[in-house]
């Protein structure tokens, strides 16, 4: 229709007036009618869409030269009708027809600007005489005229002036010519925001990025390290297809950076998986979340080998389907651990929310569903961002649940170590307890084992006592009698002492006992064992010998001293009789004495004898006497 009403303006050229009344109501309505007409350029700010405006000839074979497609007839351009002129997927050449006019009072510069700057290759026609503007991101980016990130189409158009401008298209990626019309003041003041947008967008993923490193470096929490490599990674895919990596990355580097896109794409998903799959601890949840992750992680390595080593179209699409798909599945996954009472997991569904809503907005803008706005143009950036910041509030609130978590284990610990020191003190108290009880036990048992034996030694004593003792008489016995003989006989020889011994015996006892029995005969034996003792010194010595016999062991006394005492002895008992009950037992005693200083210091027994053989000689000479053992008289006898 279009050509068609061209066609009929070349006709009558010489009504001029009539010709641009004609023009100015063409303008005005058939657009609207028809949809698809010479676009006005515009003035001033204002942005156009060319799309409704665009015919669309495709060329399979991509063959077709710039000849062959101007010879085409009419009937072979369809009319694009979307305003962002969008083809899909598919390798084949596209070429586009725009016809524009200049209705205003001036000449101006226009700028056609094509925002999708991952095109392999635009060529335009028809822009400034017969020169042919090459440029996309498959050619060397010094081949574009305005050195600019996007394809920039400078375009002057006279007063009144209409103007056929041919697009040719051919990419491996979207089809998708993102046009736009403005001035070239428009576009001026758009790229200084847009620039500005940017900046600040750019500059929020690398201050996310430093912090979440940082981050990582002090905490040492992994989760931290994919989050910056998931930043990093599409810090690097926005980069990439807003065109500044071509730009000022690798203007030359046009295989890798064809490859580029989806390999940055597939990091970012994967490093998204990684670090969703830490963050929600996924390896401690149910079996089906993990499998989900394994096999999107699967998936994500399969399209990092396709962008790798396959074919460019393939690998693209699998990474926007795998985005697609983890994203989905991250929603949904954050949104069940979330349910199944995992608080940390709010924030995270709704950065997935926030993100999943805005490729939405992106994709439902690009074809055409969503109006056009600044808002759904940077849909995704500002999604990305407004995402990655929730990230990062979420990992930051997972510190502090990290660290009330710990607050509270240290409490409980504390509460556990207090507890056991109150036991252990409880213990402690109580093992006092029993070995002060055990000690007071075993003292008390020392204190009485001690008692008895003292007790014991004391009546071993008392029995080592009496064992040298008479019963009767109470002087010391027999047995005493010879030990001590044997010490003073010792005693004497080694001081060269005189000793004496009184061997005495009661005369005629046997008719004592006979008359007036043996209980008297005791009380006698005591009485004159008494008598006797009381005339003795300390240091001498008692004995009873045997039935009325006594020995008396004078230390340090010779012969003369024994002799003196025998008789005063003697004397004593006759003079003094035994009262027993209501009778006067009139006793007396014969002594038979030896004294003398020992030159045999085991002379004791002999000396004894010698003792017994005067008492003898005292018996026989009448009794109650005193008789000395002379050598010489014995002897001769
Ligand atoms: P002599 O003058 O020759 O010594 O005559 P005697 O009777 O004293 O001597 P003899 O050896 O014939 O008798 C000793 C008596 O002493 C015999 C015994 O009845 C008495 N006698 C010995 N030991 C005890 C004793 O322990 N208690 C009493 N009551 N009499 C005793
Ligand atoms: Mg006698
Ligand atoms: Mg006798």
């Amino acid at each position: 229709m279009a050509t068609r009403h061209n066609a009929a303006l070349a006709r009558e050229p010489e009504n001029e007036q009539l010709t641009a009344i004609l023009r100015l109501l063409i303008l005005l309505l058939l657009p609207a009618l028809a949809g698809a007409e010479s676009l006005p350029l515009p003035i001033g700010q204002t942005q156009i869409m060319p799309g409704p405006y665009m015919y669309v000839w495709q060329d399979p074979s991509g063959q077709a030269s710039f000849a062959d497609v101007r010879a085409l007839p009419d009937s072979a351009w369809q009319a694009v009708a979307r305003r962002d002129a969008s083809f899909g997927y598919g390798g084949s050449a596209y070429w586009l027809r725009l016809d524009v006019h200049n209705p205003h009072s001036r000449s101006l510069g226009w700028v056609l600007l094509v925002g999708n700057p991952l095109l392999d290759q635009l060529d335009a026609y028809g822009l400034d005489g017969e020169r042919i503007y090459r440029a996309g991101d498959q050619r060397p980016f010094d081949w574009r005229w305005v050195e600019h990130r996007q394809l920039v189409l400078p375009l002057q158009v006279d007063t009144g002036e209409q103007r056929r401008i041919w697009l040719r298209m051919q990419t491996d990626g979207s089809a998708n010519l993102s046009a736009s019309l403005m001035t070239r003041e428009a576009f001026d003041h758009q790229e200084q925001r847009s620039l500005l947008l940017q900046g600040l967008f750019f500059g929020a993923l690398i201050a996310m990025l430093i912090y979440n490193l940082t981050i990582f470096c002090i905490t040492r929490d992994r989760n931290y390290f994919w989050y910056s490599l998931f930043v990093a990674s599409f810090s690097l895919y926005q980069f990439i297809q807003l065109g500044f990596a071509l730009q000022w990355l690798w203007p030359d580097a046009l295989t890798w950076h064809q490859l580029s896109f989806p390999l940055s794409s597939a990091l970012a998903t994967l490093f998204g998986i990684q670090f969703t799959y830490g963050v929600l601890e996924l390896d401690k949840a149910a079996r089906p979340y993990r499998w989900t992750t394994h096999i999107l992680k699967a998936c994500a390595w399969l399209v990092l080998g396709m962008a790798l080593f396959g074919p460019y179209t393939p690998a693209l699409i699998g990474s926007f389907a795998l985005v697609v798909a983890c994203a989905v599945a991250a929603f949904v996954i954050t949104l069940l651990r979330w349910r199944s009472g995992y608080a940390a997991a709010r924030l995270f569904a709704l950065g997935w929310f926030v993100l999943i809503a805005a490729s939405l907005a992106s994709i439902l803008s690009g074809t055409g569903v969503l109006p056009y706005s600044l808002l759904t143009l940077h849909a995704q950036q500002i999604g990305g961002l407004i995402e990655m910041t929730v990230f990062s509030i979420a990992l930051a609130a997972r510190i502090r649940q990290a660290q009330e978590a710990e607050r509270l284990a240290q409490a409980k610990l504390i509460e556990q170590e207090r507890r056991l020191r109150s036991e252990q003190a409880k213990h402690l108290a109580l093992q006092t307890q029993i070995s002060e009880s055990l000690e007071q036990r075993v003292q008390e048992r020392t204190a009485t084992l001690q008692d008895t034996l003292q007790q014991l030694s004391s009546a071993n004593l008392r029995l080592a006592e009496l064992n040298r003792r008479d019963g009767l008489t109470g002087l010391f016995n027999r047995q005493t009698l010879s030990e001590e003989l044997a010490r003073a006989c010792a005693r004497a020889e080694r001081s060269r002492q005189s000793l004496a011994i009184l061997m005495m015996d009661l005369d005629h006892f046997k008719q004592v006992n006979d008359r007036y029995g043996h209980l008297a005969g005791d009380a006698c034996l005591r009485h004159a064992a008494e008598r006797i003792q009381q005339r003795l010194r300390s240091s001498d010595l008692l004995a009873r010998f045997g039935g009325e016999e006594f020995v008396a062991l004078l230390d340090n006394t010779d012969h003369t001293g024994a002799l003196d005492l025998a008789e005063q002895l003697r004397e004593d008992i006759a003079r003094n009789p035994c009262l027993y009950q209501q009778h006067s037992i009139p006793l007396s005693l014969s002594i038979g004495l030896h004294a003398g200083v020992p030159h045999d210091p085991s002379c004791g027994e002999h000396w004894l004898e010698l003792a017994d053989r005067a008492l003898y000689r005292a018996k026989a000479g009448g009794r109650n006497q005193v008789v000395s053992y002379e050598a010489n008289a014995f002897d001769g006898a």
